[in-house]
């Protein structure tokens, strides 16, 4: 699997959370008025955080992206 960046736009993000109930171990709603991203640990990487994902994880990654209601999240093949 490639790596992937994953992109929160923290101008945009409405913390609607429909990204936090897709996927939980990747998107949190901590104390910033936007959501953070996560990894496996728990540890927040703010709004950017590259790794590779699983199968599972790129498919539930997409699934947020599509379901986000203002866009504010991306996804990137990182070089
Ligand atoms: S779905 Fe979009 S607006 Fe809602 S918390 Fe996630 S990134 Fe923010």
């Amino acid at each position: 699997m490639p790596k992937v960046t994953v992109q929160i736009d923290p101008a945009v993000c409405i913390l609607a959370a429909n990204c936090v109930g897709i996927e939980p171990k990747l998107f949190q709603i901590a104390e910033e008025p936007y959501v953070e991203l996560i990894d496996a640990t728990g540890i927040s990487h703010g709004t950017e955080y590259t790794f590779e994902p699983s199968e599972t994880e790129l498919e539930m990654i997409e699934e947020a992206v599509d379901s986000c209601p203002t866009r504010a999240i991306s996804m990137q093949t990182a070089s």
